[in-house]
């Protein structure tokens, strides 16, 4: 009999634990924490993994939009939540909420100047996103001059903190590239510094150059805490525990004589004798497409069953032919054993697609040992 008795997603907190604390091992005791919980915490539950981060004493927050971080104060986060990508028609509602934008051009600076300002507050702490490599968003050595400028005008904001991204901190064959990037930050951090003749937090590091550039840690490190699955770095593996387990069940199981077929379309024909099950999640809960005719696949009592056919809008069929099962036998699509970067890459994806796919509809329980 299975554990679950329909579609779950398990969200384990003792791995939460677990990994917060390994990955604060590795860096020095001044070093702050600070753990990105963007898209629904990679997939999971951001509340959730926000509440029980801030009873570990993370001590910031961070999420892409500022939607994410207004979900968070309504559900109670007191911790500084940091917004990574704002959108300047969201600044007063930024500001309402008490959430940290990370500015990342001029253009964002001077909206982000006259919101605050008519919101009649001064200081108000922001974060400047620094463009050391990845090229995506951040202010390089070309509007340096213009963004010193406007920061000392101006009493509206102060610099809490300067901040940059690593493209591949995950790859040991760009250590050169990454080095480049750690110097590029210091320069354009000390030439900031410098002018406005205070110093902020600086921060870098995501969860690889935790591990793999100690030269990068900086004043806090920004980590997704291991929610993504890990799998995008193997010395992870023995380390970090994944938190997410996606489970299901067996509805059905149907017996296919040759030339009988599976799902709309007919896209899988029996060539032989086959037993088919029917599990209870289709691409409207985040499993998409591409999964079907093969290319993915769940596990059943310790064996692989691939999906066969289309995956439909609320189920999908997979192939137990070989597999001693029963209806209402677990299914498992990845837990800490079955790992989600596997399963994702069998189907030419990564873990935080696969993670981050999977829709609300799926239920969140909260799995916790003292
Ligand atoms: C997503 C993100 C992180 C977290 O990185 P992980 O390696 O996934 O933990 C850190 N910083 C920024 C700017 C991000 O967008």
């Amino acid at each position: 009999m299975s554990s679950v008795q329909e579609t779950v997603l398990e969200i384990n907190l003792n791995h939460l634990t677990h990994n917060f604390e390994y990955l604060k091992s590795k860096v020095d005791p001044k070093v702050k924490m600070l753990a990105v919980v963007k898209a629904s915490g990679y997939g999971s539950d951001a509340v959730i993994i926000a509440k029980h981060l801030e009873k570990l004493k993370v001590d910031y927050l961070a999420v892409a939009y500022a939607a994410e971080g207004i979900t968070l104060r309504k559900a109670g986060i007191k911790t500084p939540v940091l917004v990574l990508h704002p959108q300047p028609v969201n600044f007063s509602k930024i500001i309402e909420y008490h959430l940290t934008p990370s500015i990342y051009s001029i253009r964002t600076l001077h909206e982000f100047i006259s919101s605050v300002t008519l919101a009649k507050q001064q200081q108000y702490p922001v974060h400047l996103k620094m463009n050391s490599g990845l090229n995506r968003i951040g202010f390089g050595k070309n509007n340096l001059e213009t963004l010193i400028k406007t920061i000392k005008a101006t009493p509206a904001i102060k610099v809490e903190a300067l901040l940059s991204h690593l493209a591949a901190s995950e790859d040991n064959l760009e250590k050169e590239f990454t080095f480049d990037q750690i110097k590029v930050f210091k320069e354009l951090a000390n030439q900031i510094i410098n002018s406005i003749g205070y110093t902020p937090i600086l921060h870098q590091s995501n969860t690889s150059g935790i591990l793999n550039y100690p030269e990068a840690h900086f004043d806090m490190v920004r980590s997704g805490i291991g929610l993504y699955g890990y799998g995008n770095d193997a010395k992870f593996d023995q380390h970090l525990k994944p938190i997410a387990s996606l489970k299901s069940v067996i509805s059905q199981i149907h017996e296919l004589q040759k030339g009988e077929s599976v799902g709309y379309n007919r896209a899988f024909i029996a060539k032989e004798f086959t037993r088919k099950a029917t599990i209870p999640i289709g691409h409207a809960d985040g499993i998409s497409r591409q999964y079907g005719n093969k290319n993915g696949f769940v596990i059943i009592n310790n064996k692989k069953a691939y999906i066969v056919g289309n995956v439909c809008m609320d189920m999908i069929m997979v192939d137990i032919t070989t597999i001693d099962c029963q209806e209402g036998d677990e299914v498992i699509f990845f837990d800490p054993k079955h790992s989600a970067a596997q399963v994702a890459e069998y189907s030419g994806t990564i873990s935080y697609e696969l993670l981050t796919a999977i829709s609300p509809r799926v239920k969140r329980l909260v799995i916790e040992d003292n």
